[in-house]
């Protein structure tokens, strides 16, 4: 639905949807159908400085708070696009803002903010430790002026897309640490110096057109001076960077949550059937107007979300029920879109099933559903921990 004129990120909004404009459903649909890379979206946004809106202006970003910035990612989904394909380098590099050293952030964030580095990925889950993240295996030992990295990461994605990761590893055994979130530390690793010394990139096929893969590393040497932060703080870092995050892929979600009522509505006002349109009938009326409604109380947990974070307030309960909430509706939505375009809901040319496939995601990545409940039980409301 179409915002008012009160709405104070209007001018941000056309902005990004002008240049999404450029970019019509085939353009998503070819992509998609060739499971190829959105490398000329990417590009435009990278060039508009979309992807810089989070990095401060002194390192050449535009500066902006996080609603702004979840405004830009909510407008690419809603415009047929999927924000999934270039999140990351808005995102991970908050973790070097926040605990990088000075000569880190001058390092890397100018060229992040330029677009002649991608930050894109984030190797944190494992096959075996699933989302146990204290149970990870792969582990960094230092020797001399080197950390060696030997291991095992999945669903690690944009890799092919991107420049550097920021990979969580364990650089102290867990049967040695008191709290075991403690012992594991973050390193900046140079994506394409790896693949030539240690690291192995398998792509993994998969539902959506998501680039993503599983690495394999065997004595990968990584400078000393890469490590992020602290040794042995890496967690807390990554805790610490998961409600932009969140927040950010709830506006996606909301995004999406309108693109199929958009749809929806357009497609039940026009269809005939018995002698009328189907969106006459309130079996169709309902489940469209019921995703428009759960779609509209996520965005005010999402910018209940924004306000806190921008204020530096903690947000983590927010962050968390907006991504539950957005996930949720768009999900709802996305099964009226589907159900109401009937047969024509399967066919590539209406690209219904691609969104329903790419929305679908965001109840598992990048934290499942269920892990957000338990977070709720436990912290806000003091339940007793499970795990
Ligand atoms: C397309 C895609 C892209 C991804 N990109 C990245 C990436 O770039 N970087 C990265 O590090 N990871 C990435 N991931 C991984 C993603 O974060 C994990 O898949 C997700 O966190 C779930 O972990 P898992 O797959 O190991 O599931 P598991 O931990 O094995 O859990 C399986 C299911 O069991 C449920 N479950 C587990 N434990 C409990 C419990 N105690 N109580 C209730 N339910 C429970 C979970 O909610 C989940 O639904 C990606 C995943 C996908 C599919």
């Amino acid at each position: 639905m179409t915002k008012s004129s009160a709405d104070p990120y209007q001018d941000l909004r056309d902005a990004v949807r002008s240049l999404c404009a450029q970019f019509p459903d085939s353009y998503h649909r070819e992509v998609d159908a060739a499971r190829a890379y959105p490398e000329a979206f990417v590009d435009a946004l990278t060039q508009a400085g979309w992807l810089a809106a989070l990095i401060p202006q002194e390192y050449g970003g535009s500066g902006l708070g996080l609603a702004e910035a979840t405004v830009v990612m909510e407008e690419i989904n809603r415009s047929g696009g999927n924000a999934g394909a270039c999140h990351g380098q808005m995102y991970n590099m908050g973790t070097l803002l926040r605990h990088g050293s000075d000569a880190q952030k001058q390092l890397y964030l100018p060229k992040i903010a330029s677009g002649e580095w991608r930050l894109q990925s984030m190797g944190v889950t494992e096959p075996t430790s699933g989302t146990d993240t204290t149970k990870i295996r792969t582990t960094a030992v230092r020797r001399g002026d080197r950390w060696v990295v030997n291991g095992q990461k999945v669903w690690i994605s944009r890799v092919q897309h991107s420049d550097w990761m920021i990979l969580l590893a364990r650089t102290t055994p867990l049967a040695d640490v008191k709290k075991k979130t403690d012992g594991m530390s973050i390193f900046m690793v140079d994506l394409r110096a790896a693949e030539k010394s240690g690291m192995t990139v398998r792509p993994i096929a998969n539902m959506v057109n998501h680039e993503t893969n599983e690495l394999f590393f065997e004595n990968l040497e990584i400078p000393a001076e890469n490590l992020i932060g602290e040794e042995g703080r890496g967690f807390r870092y990554i805790l610490d960077g998961l409600n932009a995050e969140r927040t950010l892929i709830a506006a996606e979600c909301i995004g999406d949550g309108r693109w199929f009522i958009d749809r929806v509505t357009k497609y039940a006002s026009e269809r005939v059937v018995f002698g009328r349109p189907i969106g006459q009938n309130q079996g169709v009326q309902f489940p469209i107007a019921e995703a428009h409604i759960e779609v509209e109380a996520a965005d005010l947990m999402r910018f209940r979300a924004c306000a806190l974070f921008d204020a530096h307030e903690p947000c983590g309960a927010e962050a968390n029920m907006a991504k539950y909430l957005a996930a949720k509706a768009s999900w709802e939505a996305a099964n009226a879109c589907i159900q109401f375009h009937g047969g024509f809901g399967f066919a590539h040319e209406y690209d219904v099933e691609r969104k329903f496939r790419e929305t679908r995601l965001y109840q598992v990545a990048p934290i499942s559903t269920n892990l957000i409940l338990s977070y709720v039980a436990e912290h806000v409301l003091g339940l007793p921990r499970s795990f």
